[in-house]
């Protein structure tokens, strides 16, 4: 077989999010406010340290009104309300995002509902998922790590994804539901599969297109693969790599790379395929709601 095309989420990143910078200019030049994102996080977990400024440093670079509200770990769930609310009301901000996880003393349902769903940049309010299942996705705004890959098959695929067999191994409300609905409003025929899925092999062998978002370090395998079709791996999993020194670990993803790179007609790799696309499409989402905000029509 032929070798597989790698799907540069990198560079589709980037492309992306020089999209969005034009976009921002236009939008001010027109005479409209910059997009504003409001990133929020309680307490000190590194990783989201990490993720909360990556994103604060992007919006800035795009010409954004870039804000960090940082709270500490024994924050109320009463006071993130009242700072959600604040938010809310404030004609600046156009995209607020509260960093997953909480602490476990705030209940993250009720902060996500608390969000007003025209500024919900993450996707993950019921209204906006609501609208996504209803067919009304440009009055939603969609979750952003699906989003990214849809984008992705569709450079590989072009536009018109109509009767492709898609698998989606995952059901998560973040990402595995989310990607379903969005293949299944491109008239794919979609399949979730979860934990509780019999004969995963059988179902990928009819898959065009397949996204794994599990968790499982390398469990999709190359011969899992319908020859030809296109692999979008969303696992981000570190393992122990010993042959790097003692104590190194590696990122790998859901599928085995290499092995599926011998059957798929295009792959993402991990690191730089899905990864880089999650935070271009959190600036885009940004994008489009503060364009709904000022009454001029959003990019596509
Ligand atoms: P979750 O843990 O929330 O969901 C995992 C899903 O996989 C569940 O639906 C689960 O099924 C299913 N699953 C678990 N084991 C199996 C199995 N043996 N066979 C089939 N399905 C199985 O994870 P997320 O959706 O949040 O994330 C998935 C992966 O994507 C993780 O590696 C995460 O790190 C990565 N990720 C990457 C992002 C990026 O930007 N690149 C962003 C978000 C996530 P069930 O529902 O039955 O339990």
């Amino acid at each position: 077989a032929k070798a597989a095309a790698i799907i540069d989420g990198k560079a589709v990143a980037a492309d992306i999010t020089a999209r969005v910078a034009a976009g921002t200019a236009e939008l001010v030049a027109a005479g409209a406010l910059p997009p504003g994102l409001a990133v929020v996080l309680v307490g000190e977990d590194a990783a989201s340290q990490v993720y909360v400024g990556a994103k604060g440093k992007k919006a800035s670079e795009l010409g954004f009104h870039s804000v960090q509200h940082t709270l500490p770990v024994d924050t109320s769930q009463a006071d993130l309300l009242a700072l959600v609310a604040t938010l809310n009301r404030d004609p600046a901000i156009h995209g607020i995002l509260v960093q997953l996880p909480l602490p476990a003393h705030i209940d993250t349902t009720a902060v996500i509902e608390a969000i007003e769903p025209a500024k919900d940049v993450d996707g993950f309010h019921p209204i906006n998922v609501g609208r996504l299942a209803i067919g009304e996705r440009d009055r939603a705004l969609v979750s952003c790590t699906p989003a990214g890959c849809l984008v992705l098959i569709k450079r590989v695929l072009g536009d018109n994804l109509s009767g492709k067999d898609a698998l989606v191994i995952g059901r998560s409300n973040i990402v595995g539901k989310p990607m379903a609905q969005l293949l299944l409003q491109e008239s794919c025929t979609v399949t979730i599969a979860h934990s509780r899925s019999r004969d995963l092999p059988a179902l990928a062998a009819r898959a065009d297109i397949l996204v794994a978002a599990v968790g499982r370090p390398e469990m999709v395998r190359g011969d899992w693969i319908k020859p030809g079709a296109v692999v979008i791996d969303v696992g981000m999993n570190r393992i122990p790599a010993p042959e790097r020194g003692a104590g190194k670990t590696r990122l790998v993803g859901d599928v085995a790379y290499a092995e599926a790179a011998a059957h798929a007609s295009a792959i993402t790799p991990v690191p730089g395929g899905v990864g880089p696309m999650t935070i271009a499409m959190l600036m885009a989402n940004t994008l489009v709601a503060a364009c709904r905000a000022a009454g001029r029509p959003a990019p596509t």
